[in-house]
């Protein structure tokens, strides 16, 4: 079953342990603009990371671009997004609500029956003025998608690399739309951060591909925790289809607003680089050097949504179990996305024990992101640290001064292992990539908690 965890509580428990707060808070926020905090950061860090791995480190046919956000305007034209890029728009006289008119069967507002304005068309692109005189000669968007960076640096990616078809190039970065309609906290908001890759594959290949990148997409999210029954394919209807798109699926998952789209993967054809092509005089394909044939490729774009991974990392991980009469709430979030993936817990704040804490601190940050918590009990210690998804808790007591060890406990079984501190990182290192807790190195022996 998918866990079916309230919106609120995710919102509550982002707020207070320092994941997600809202933007400009002291100033009573910004509509559906969100900031992350200390905790968030890290998260978002690691999903985006645990992207970049798959998608570029670990392949041979990807390269990584990170293009600016401001584009030359000519780019929106020729993409489609000048002209296409808009939504209908109508705003009801007496509540305000605004809606789109196509969406309308009638001409009062759906939700009051009062009035509505005349429909105009609502681009989505938020425009700005590049220097320092606002005329139309110096109108700028903000980057709707990142994509646009990497269909124009076809070439450059072609010329530098010297890759041969089938590539990708992937990039990551902020992108921009004045959405209508907003909501479900960072699910949909103006501002956000996509992950984004250009397959550019031989005409006649892409179906293939096409599914290959549906199903890779789908595994990652899987290979990182997501539960199987709360992930979903969905095939776009041919009405659905973008204006560039020959096919597109979505990865949806069961968010606690219902099922929604967490990546979509399209099949643009070559409908990208025949219109830059067109608008920039500039020749945009590929030689294929064993038949000295020009080809324009055809481009396979996984787009994923990194709040919108982050939201669902959060909803899946978010869990509630009965504790000696009160609850325990944790994170089972993967270990390569948990924000810490350590916490060294000394039993005292007594300077020796503190000083032989700090030691193995200094050591292992060296590594990973490690908390240090000599704060209240250990008890509350363990639940903060559950809390907040740190996989591993390390404490040291004042024997581990004679014997030299220290105790490793498990976030998701509370389960306790001790070891000598000299075996301490190569076992943190297997536990964190899955072994068992109770496979021990030398000196190990199973430990039972209090
Ligand atoms: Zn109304």
């Amino acid at each position: 079953m998918p866990t079916n965890v309230e919106m609120e509580k995710i919102v509550s428990l982002c707020r207070r342990r320092g994941f997600v707060f809202p933007s400009s808070e002291i100033y009573g926020g910004l509509s559906s603009c969100w900031d992350y905090g200390p905790l968030g950061v890290e998260l978002k860090r690691n999903v985006k990371e645990a992207w970049w791995k798959a998608m570029v480190q670990n392949r041979d046919d990807m390269v990584g671009l990170d293009t600016s956000i401001l584009m030359h305007p000519q780019v929106w034209a020729a993409s489609g997004h000048l002209d296409g890029f808009s939504d209908p728009l109508v705003e009801c006289k007496s509540c305000h609500l605004r809606w789109r008119s196509d969406d309308l069967e009638s001409d009062k507002c759906p939700s009051c029956g009062g009035e509505l304005t005349e429909s105009r068309q609502f681009n989505l692109m938020f425009k700005t003025f590049m220097g320092s005189t606002e005329e139309e000669a110096n109108e700028v968007y903000l980057r709707p998608e990142t994509a646009q960076g990497m269909f124009v640096n076809f070439q450059n990616v072609l010329q530098t690399t010297r890759k041969k078809l089938p590539f990708g190039i992937a990039q990551i970065g902020k992108s921009f739309r004045n959405e209508i309609t907003t909501g479900n906290f960072i699910f949909r908001s103006r501002e956000f951060e996509q992950m984004e890759v250009e397959y550019f594959v031989k005409p006649g290949t892409d179906e293939n591909w096409f599914n290959y990148w549906l199903e890779e997409r789908y595994n990652w999210y899987l290979n990182l925790g997501i539960k199987k029954d709360s992930i979903r394919l969905r095939k776009h209807a041919e009405k659905e289809l973008a204006h560039y798109a020959k096919a597109c699926s979505d990865i949806d998952y069961l968010f606690p607003m219902g099922w929604a789209e967490l990546e979509g993967v399209a099949n643009r054809g070559d409908f990208d680089l025949v219109q830059h092509a067109k608008h920039s005089g500039k020749t945009l394909n590929y030689l294929n050097k064993e038949t000295k044939e020009h080809i324009v490729p055809n481009i396979i774009e996984p787009s994923a949504g990194v709040d919108r991974s982050v939201l669902a990392f959060l909803c899946n991980a978010y869990d509630e179990e009965p504790d000696k009469g009160d609850t325990r709430v944790l994170l089972h979030l993967h270990p390569s996305i948990a924000p810490y993936k350590i916490a060294i817990l000394p039993l005292s704040k007594k300077e020796n024990l503190a000083t032989f804490a700090k030691d193995i601190y200094t050591n292992l940050r060296k590594h990973w992101m490690v908390n240090y918590d000599d704060t209240q009990s250990i008890g509350r210690r363990y639940r903060r640290q559950d809390e907040t998804g740190t996989p591993l808790c390390v404490t040291v007591d004042f024997q581990s001064l004679e014997d030299n060890k220290a105790t490793i406990r498990d976030r998701d079984t509370m389960r306790q292992i001790r070891i000598p501190i000299d075996e301490l990182k190569t076992t943190l290192q297997t536990k964190l990539e899955g072994e068992d807790l109770f496979v021990l190195p030398p000196g190990g022996q199973i430990w039972k908690e209090g």
